[in-house]
């Protein structure tokens, strides 16, 4: 425990609770709540009694459903899948099944803060490789040379998180490459937290899954489908390490919320998320319109977060204060990174709630310019 620290998304979390008409542009989950169709799913499950275990790797129906849309959106069909408790969980099982105290990981900076955490809970030496551009206005991406040479021996995992939380940055097919060819160097895992991509505004969505068989692939319910309160994911990968991590499984989470997963099996094949999606994408292409120039911003490739360059010279001590003032509530990049340069916006928020947001931003860079 004296190796973790407590969320710094949470304690911003909290601080709204006690503050009146706050503007909280910091949330990482959808606005929006789940189709209609997949709650009524949930209630029949819940009413016909689908309310006690199921066997530790989740239905075989939904098992077989994810590694089917897998196989059909990179042309591989991994060879086995569990459904986890979210990804959070399925990121936990990996971790226990994958890292010895010493072990190296691999993770991006700036990136999710869960990964870092669960690596020194398993004792393992976390070495970051870089997504900042080189030059301010830049997309955030993979160096293939840096990783190259990052990675030693004792690198088990290298991870890669796209679309990603925080930079809303889609990684491109040559990078997933690179990455998969620095990995394979000492036969390392990749593990590929795919939780955002439904959320892709530009081109597709390129996955290690196409290239490289020691890839272990991250997916969920949460974002896409407005709930993630059900904690339901999935992971896909070589049997031998599935099976190590369902075994994990029998001991911890046991298996996947059982209502839920009866829910997802039925109602999938009749949702239509395309209408949330335009939605998001015109929440974005506003909020790049408001705040470029004024903040160094590229439009987001995908997820529902922007990452802006803080005001020059200005640590986030002083922007997230000076916002405080203004009821606005955004994540300052040192919760992700290293570096102190940027802060996370969400646009999953209402219109009249980003208006306000940029707003305040736009007020801000005045005061600090
Ligand atoms: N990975 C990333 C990059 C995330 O941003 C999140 C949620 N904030 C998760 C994983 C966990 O998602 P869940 O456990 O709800 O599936």
């Amino acid at each position: 425990m004296s190796r973790i620290e407590p969320s710094g998304i949470r304690r911003i979390f909290e601080l709204m609770t006690t503050m009146e008409g706050p503007i909280n542009l910091s949330i990482g989950q959808p606005h929006y709540d789940p189709p209609e169709l997949l709650v009524e799913a949930a209630c029949r499950a819940l009413r016909s009694g689908k309310n006690r275990y199921t066997v530790t790797q989740g239905l075989p129906e939904l098992n077989a459903r994810v590694l089917a849309q897998v196989a059909e959106r990179y042309g591989r069909r991994p060879e086995s899948c569990l459904l986890t408790a979210g990804v959070s969980g399925g990121l936990v099982l990996a971790f226990l099944a994958l890292l010895d105290p010493g072990s190296e990981i691999l993770l991006p900076d700036p990136g999710f803060m869960m990964y870092r955490n669960l690596a020194a809970v398993c004792g393992a030496k976390v070495r970051y490789y870089s997504l900042y551009p080189q030059r301010p206005g830049e997309r955030f991406a993979v160096d293939g040379n840096e990783l190259q040479a990052l990675v030693t021996e004792r690198t088990k995992i290298v991870l890669v998180n796209s679309p990603s939380n925080p930079t809303g940055g889609v990684l491109q097919a040559d990078e997933v490459r690179a990455v998969c060819k620095a990995a394979e160097r000492v036969g390392a895992w990749v593990l590929s937290d795919e939780i955002y991509d439904f959320f892709v505004y530009q081109g597709s969505c390129a996955s290690p899954v196409s290239h490289y068989d020691r890839v272990l692939q991250f997916g969920g319910f949460s974002k896409t489908y407005g709930v993630p309160g059900w904690r339901m994911g999935y992971a896909t990968g070589p049997a031998r390490l599935l099976e190590a991590m369902k075994t994990l499984q029998q001991f911890s989470f046991v298996c996947a919320p059982a209502p839920f997963q009866y829910a997802l099996l039925e109602a999938l094949p009749e949702l239509d998320m395309q209408p949330y999606l335009d939605d998001y994408r015109h929440k974005r292409d506003e909020l790049v319109r408001a705040l470029h120039p004024v903040y160094c911003l590229r439009p987001p490739e995908g997820t529902f977060y922007a990452f802006p360059q803080l005001p020059p010279g200005v640590s986030s001590d002083r922007f997230l204060e000076a916002a405080l003032a203004h009821k606005l509530l955004v994540v300052p990049g040192q919760a992700f990174s290293q570096r102190d340069t940027h802060f996370r916006l969400s646009f999953a928020a209402d219109d009249a709630t980003l208006l306000r947001g940029v707003t305040v931003l736009n007020e801000l860079a005045r005061q600090f310019a």
